[in-house]
């Protein structure tokens, strides 16, 4: 009898396991898909590197979803929670890393006597432009923004890592000599109040530079390592829910939606119907300004994204909503196939419109960093690899394609 109930036990575990095979982003089906099909769009002079390591850049592209577990700055990488600063185009955000860490974070005078008092609070420099006006106690200054930043960058930001950001108070009054709140006081402390609520434009950034550096020094390991995660974090910033509080439908009682925008629809619908050509990639003159410009485009699909799933979950029959599936020999419940399809048709070709958008972005980001390097040639991959770009996997897709009845191939003969 014993046995039978656990038996059971395990059967019930295993039958009803919830769909959270897709905790990552745009699932590993998307991440593996948008990094592969990025090795598509490149120049002649560097397709045979890409090629020759095509394995590597689509097996490694949830690397960083992995890592989410090992360390707590991971997991802030991979969204940004734009509707908790305010309102598009969110301009009091700082588009750069030190500008954006300075103005939000606080700053807090702990006095001999114990006592913390707040003297800056994380996002005043933004309301009053480039100044503020710090209070402790009986003495009132300001503090002008331009050297705080520098003074930041300087003592502050090399602490990020670090679990508590101090600084001996004499360093900061001797920086600004009219604060005159030293005295009495034990240490400063910092407080980061951005990070929590995600970094991925800036993160993006970061690893833009790495990723350029690395073809500079072509340092083979170094060059694939970023250009794959890179990757990852390129598609997630085309996915609306990463760049919203509500990233999984759970403030309006929509839990489950992040998984069934990203991964559920993109894996029953893109192989068989989604345009993969998505054109050369293409130098990109601003990299910051093209980071937020995707990030912000996903955010404006935010409200449709949880809209018509709403409407749609009213209208559609409840009873063929929820279908179970089986997923690595586990069963699992998971969007029905027609209800998804309805959901992917009445979004109009969003998932795919963000699914190419994610390729292409990646494809010009390579590109851009391999340009800005100054082209090094990358040589000593290419022997065993055919240069031409018309290989058995291309031919593959557009033979796909070709049975589909498509006529497709635009802008990717260069
Ligand atoms: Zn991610």
């Amino acid at each position: 009898m014993r046995y039978l109930s656990l038996i059971i036990l395990l059967f019930w575990q295993t039958a009803f396991a919830s769909a959270d095979y897709c905790d990552g982003d745009w699932g590993f089906f998307g991440h593996r898909r948008i990094n592969r099909l990025a090795v598509f769009t490149l120049p002649q002079e560097m397709i045979p590197f890409f090629k020759k390591h095509i394995d590597y850049i689509t097996d490694h592209s949830v690397d960083p979803d992995k890592r989410r577990y090992a360390t707590r700055h991971e997991a802030v990488r991979h969204y940004i929670d734009l509707d908790i600063w305010g309102e598009a185009p969110y301009d009091n955000l700082p588009r750069d890393w030190t500008g954006v860490l300075a103005c939000y974070s606080s700053i807090y005078a702990v006095t001999r006597g114990g006592d913390s008092i707040r003297i800056y609070k994380a996002g005043d420099f933004t309301e009053h432009a480039q100044e503020i006006s710090m209070s402790y106690k009986r003495s009132a200054f300001d503090l002008d923004y331009s050297k705080y930043k520098a003074f930041f960058k300087e003592h502050i930001q090399p602490q990020y890592y670090e679990d508590d950001w101090t600084l001996d108070p004499q360093i900061f009054c001797d920086a600004f000599p009219y604060a005159n709140i030293c005295r009495s006081l034990e240490s400063i402390v910092w407080v980061d109040e951005f990070s929590e609520h995600g970094i991925l434009p800036y993160h993006l950034e970061w690893m833009q530079y790495r990723l350029t550096e690395a073809f500079r020094d072509k340092d083979e390991m170094r060059i694939l390592r970023f250009a794959t995660e890179i990757g990852h974090y390129i598609g997630d910033a085309h996915v609306p829910l990463h760049t919203t509080e509500n990233y999984n439908g759970q403030l309006t009682n929509q839990d489950g939606i992040h998984a069934f925008w990203e991964s559920r629809i993109p894996e029953l619908f893109a192989d068989d119907t989604y345009d993969f050509f998505v054109g050369p990639a293409e130098y990109v003159d601003d990299t910051r300004k093209y980071y937020w410009d995707a990030v912000l485009k996903s955010h404006s699909y935010v409200d449709t994204v949880l809209t018509i799933e709403r409407k749609l979950r009213e209208t559609f029959p409840v009873d063929l909503q929820f279908c179970y599936d089986e997923r690595l020999g586990r069963v699992v419940r998971t969007q029905c196939r027609e209800f998804a399809a309805a959901y992917s048709d009445a979004l109009k070709g969003q998932v795919e419109e963000r699914f190419r958008a994610s390729i292409h972005a990646l494809g010009s980001i390579w590109y851009t960093a391999w340009i800005d390097a100054g082209q090094p040639e990358l040589m000593k991959a290419v022997e065993d690899v055919p240069v031409e770009m018309r290989d058995e996997e291309r031919r593959k897709m557009l033979e796909a394609m070709y049975q589909r009845g498509e006529a497709k191939g635009r802008g990717h003969e260069n």
